[in-house]
Parts: structure tokens; sequence; C-alpha cells
């Protein structure tokens, strides 16, 4: 189940610090290892630092792109030490890594690590479902990568662990609901601008923060697969309502 539980990091540019990450997931168990656009792939530096974890540097998956790298993930957690301007649905990293674990039960789940000089942008930031926040020393509070890594997969494997003691006690924890995956969220957000430029709700030339905020909204409501194939009919509707009434005036 552990192995569902992705590491993804985004723009790394040391390379040590990918070994180090490497090694620090492996003490917690995690397997799953993929770089989004590094400066460098994996070479003797990352090798030698990631000691005895070197087979998953070894099958480390390479994308272009975050959104590529999440497109089956149901869940998607990014990593930051700022608050940003668009404030986010936070976790602290010990809900962080009881969700994680519960979800990982039914789909794969990405937890996302920014670049060491400037974190993850706000469009990727945009692209999670929550954002978890190690509360370090306010004047001081960024980590290096790999400890950042280290301290949330050890929370990860502590909600693993209670999980594993509770399913010993024959308790059912799994909760039955199932979730769009984030390629299908952005499927969604384009079918509903495309709507909302149709209506002329969003008018091209000025788009505002109007997607942004819509993004936020139905990522803090986190619709299930059932409301969000709703959601989908909705537009699809307005959009045929749209072209009857449009053939009606010609
Ligand atoms: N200077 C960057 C920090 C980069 S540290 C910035 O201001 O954003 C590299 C990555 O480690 C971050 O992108 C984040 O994913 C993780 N990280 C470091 N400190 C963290 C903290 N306190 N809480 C959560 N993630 C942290």
């Amino acid at each position: 189940m552990l192995n569902q539980i992705r590491i993804i990091l985004v723009g790394t540019t040391h390379t040590g610090n990918i070994g180090s990450v490497a090694r620090a997931m492996k003490t917690m168990g995690l397997s799953e290892l993929y770089l989004v656009a590094p400066k460098e792939l994996p070479d003797g530096q990352a090798y030698a630092l990631s000691a005895g974890a070197s087979d998953i540097l070894a099958h480390a998956k390479v994308f272009d792109t975050l959104q590529h790298a999440i497109s089956d993930c149901a869940l998607v957690i990014g990593s930051s030490a700022r608050s940003r301007t668009l404030s986010w649905p936070m976790l602290e990293p010990r809900e962080c890594g009881v969700k994680a674990v519960l979800e990982a039960e039914k789909q794969p789940v990405a937890l996302v690590f920014g670049r060491e000089s400037s974190g993850l942008t706000n469009e990727e930031l945009q692209l999670c479902n929550y954002h978890v926040c190690i509360p370090a020393n306010p004047e001081y509070s960024s980590l290096n990568l790999a400890m950042a890594v280290q301290i949330v997969t050890y929370e990860v494997r502590m909600a693993w662990l209670q999980q594993m003691s509770q399913q010993q006690a024959a308790v059912p924890t799994v909760d039955e609901v199932a979730y769009p995956s984030s390629e299908q969220m952005s499927n969604f957000y384009q079918h509903l601008e495309q709507t909302l430029n149709d209506t002329g709700f969003i008018i091209k030339q000025h788009p505002g923060v109007v997607m942004t905020k819509l993004k936020r909204l139905f990522t803090r409501a986190r619709p299930e697969d059932a409301e969000y194939n709703i959601l989908r009919g909705i537009l699809t509707s307005v959009q045929r309502y749209g072209r009857k009434t449009q053939g009606e005036k010609e």
C-alpha cells in the first residue's frame, strides 16, 4: 500500500538532494520517486548520498511537468514553507500522513516537494488538493528538501503503522468514497472555462481571477465521483441549451 504513495520532486537543482530523498523514503518504506524537470538526472553524487537506496533512484520516473506526474492521482498534497497570497486548504504533517494512507487504499497519492531555491510555483500549488506546511521556526522555516521529505514520510509511516495495528484489531477504517483524478479535474476546469466563455460570464480579454477562485472553491469542496459527473452533465446541458437558442435566433 505504501507504494501507492509517490514522492514528487519538482525542479530539483542538486542531485545530492535527490539521493538523500531516496534514502529518506526508503527508511520510511516508500519506493515511488518521480522527478519533474530535474536540473540534472541522478549522478554519482546522488547515488553516493542515497547510500543503500540506489534501487529507488534507479527506478525513479522522470516527467516534463507536474501535471503529467500526477495525472492518475486523486489526492495531491503540495508541501510549502510559506503561506502564499492565495489561501488554500491546509494540513498539518500529521493529518497529511493520515489522509495519504487512507486514500492510498483506493488510488495513487502524490506528495509534492519544490525547488531548493524557490519552492513550488503558485500554478503548481494550485494543482494540489491540499498544502502541508511543517510548523518550523517562523523566523527560519525553510528545511532542506530531503529533511522536509523525511518529516512528511515519517508521518506517513506513523499513520500506516497505526492503521496496521487497527486492522489487526479488525476495525474497518476505509472510506468508500472515490474521487476524480487530477486529470479529470483539469478536464472539468477546461469544460467550465469554455462554458463560462461561451455564456459571456468570462470575458476572454479580461479573464481576471475567476478561474483561480473557482478552482479554489472546487478544491475545497472536493467533489466525489458522482458529484463530478453531475457537474460535467450540467456544463454539457448549458452548452447544448446555448447552441439550441443560438440556432433559434439564426
Ligand atoms: N526557499 C524555498 C524553500 C525551498 S525548500 C521557499 O521559500 O519556498 C525545498 C522544498 O522543501 C520546498 O519547496 C518544500 O516542498 C519543502 N519544505 C521546506 N521547508 C518546508 C516546511 N517548513 N514545510 C513544508 N515544506 C517544506
